[in-house]
């Protein structure tokens, strides 16, 4: 299609009927707009901490999403941001004000980076002031929370997508893409370590009220999705364990170990370990009748690197935060439809699996699953 016409049919249908002039968002250094002419996603960024930099940093080089705005609650923050990353006062907010938002026609959407236990208040108010919304993982503390913030988003009818970076993964989609096309035939059996040794006993981190949780609301996460998009389906059920060798570390209710299983419809098992007291912890492996795939490192922030019976997987490896906003902005944008879903739904799926392995720690059962 004609570029041109393209950029006016998206312009026109789109949330960036912009009061900005094209020239003013292009204005950023490293900014990599300038050959790109379809609608761009601007984003505010609630939560100005390692992650959100790290998210900052990267969207820099996105051409099709843009970091035009910022919540947080310490002022020194937003002042340092504004400069680094040429922020306009009038798109700055704090924790009590950021409703405000709703008046605000220069943000389309807030990508919420806090700890665990404020992502449901905050996604549900920023829903209600009118903007999409992006959350990290994990979406919620539960799903019964998960359920509340997905039911705000469609009443205020904006998306919400959940920052899912590894569903954009070259090599990871590679495995998929082998694994629709039949190439390793039936599916077997799924192996997810995910882990790090965790420093600080104070951080939030190891604080349930606001971790909800310990390893496993954290990097555990990463197995039980990562489970599902190698295998391909979603479990029906789970068992789990878990081991503490620091009570004084881990305190009630922040798990340190947990290991489980979960069984598949087609047959497949997974045996998955998550803790935050292993380091060199970051594998998955797919077993299959006809070949296998393997991800060392499989979740970190790259490069990821894997193979299969067929032999390396050489995709390019792409900041994994520029291509997710990218990506998403499609999604909000141009309705695109990604290869696995990053939606509300789908990290509802692994919040009702991650209640099901508490519960099974706590009754010592097997938990049946119906996502
Ligand atoms: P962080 O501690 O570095 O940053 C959290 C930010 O939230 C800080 O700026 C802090 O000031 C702010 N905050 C607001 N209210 C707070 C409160 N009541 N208590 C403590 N901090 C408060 O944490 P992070 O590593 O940036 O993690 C933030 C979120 O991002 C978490 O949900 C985490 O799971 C997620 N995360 C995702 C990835 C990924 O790869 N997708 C990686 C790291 C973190």
């Amino acid at each position: 299609m004609n570029s041109r016409r393209y950029f006016l049919q998206n312009l026109a249908g789109s949330a960036l009927a912009l009061s900005i002039p094209w020239e003013s968002l292009a204005g950023t250094r490293n900014f990599s707009h300038q050959s790109y002419q379809g609608p761009i996603l601007r984003v505010a960024i609630m939560g100005l901490g390692s992650y959100g930099t790290r998210v900052a940093d990267a969207m820099k080089n996105c051409k099709k999403a843009k970091l035009v705005g910022l919540i947080s609650g310490t002022p020194s923050k937003i002042d340092d941001w504004q400069s680094r990353y040429n922020i306009p006062v009038t798109n700055c907010y704090n924790y009590e004000n950021f409703d405000r938002i709703k008046d605000n026609p220069e943000i389309d959407a807030v990508y919420v980076i806090t700890p665990n236990a404020l992502h449901h208040d905050q996604v549900i108010r920023v829903a209600r002031a009118g903007k999409h919304v992006i959350c990290e993982k994990p979406m919620a503390l539960n799903a019964k929370e998960g359920q509340e913030m997905i039911d705000a988003c469609n009443k205020a009818n904006v998306k919400l997508l959940v920052g899912y970076r590894l569903h954009f993964e070259a090599k990871t989609l590679e495995i998929i893409r082998m694994r629709k096309e039949g190439e390793f035939g039936k599916i077997l059996f799924f192996q997810g370590l995910c882990g790090f040794r965790i420093g600080d006993p104070k951080q939030w981190r190891l604080n349930k009220q606001l971790a909800g949780g310990g390893s496993m609301m954290d990097i555990g996460i990463y197995a039980v999705n990562g489970s599902r998009y190698m295998i391909g389906e979603d479990p029906v059920w789970v068992t789990a364990q878990e081991t503490k060798t620091n009570p004084e570390k881990f305190k009630e209710g922040v798990d340190e170990t947990i290991q489980f299983q979960l069984g598949f419809p087609g047959g497949a098992v997974a045996s998955c370990l998550s803790s935050y007291n292993m380091n060199n912890l970051d594998r998955f492996f797919l077993n299959a009748e006809k070949g296998f795939a393997e991800l060392q490192p499989s979740t970190g922030y790259g490069p990821i690197k894997g193979r299969t019976n067929k032999g390396e997987l050489t995709q390019p490896h792409a900041t994994h935060q520029t291509v997710q906003m990218d990506e998403m902005a499609g999604i909000i944008l141009e309705g695109k439809i990604p290869i696995v879903p990053v939606d509300g739904e789908e990290a509802l799926k692994d919040l009702k699996i991650i209640d099901a392995i508490y519960l099974s720690i706590k009754t010592g059962k097997k938990v049946k699953l119906r996502l």
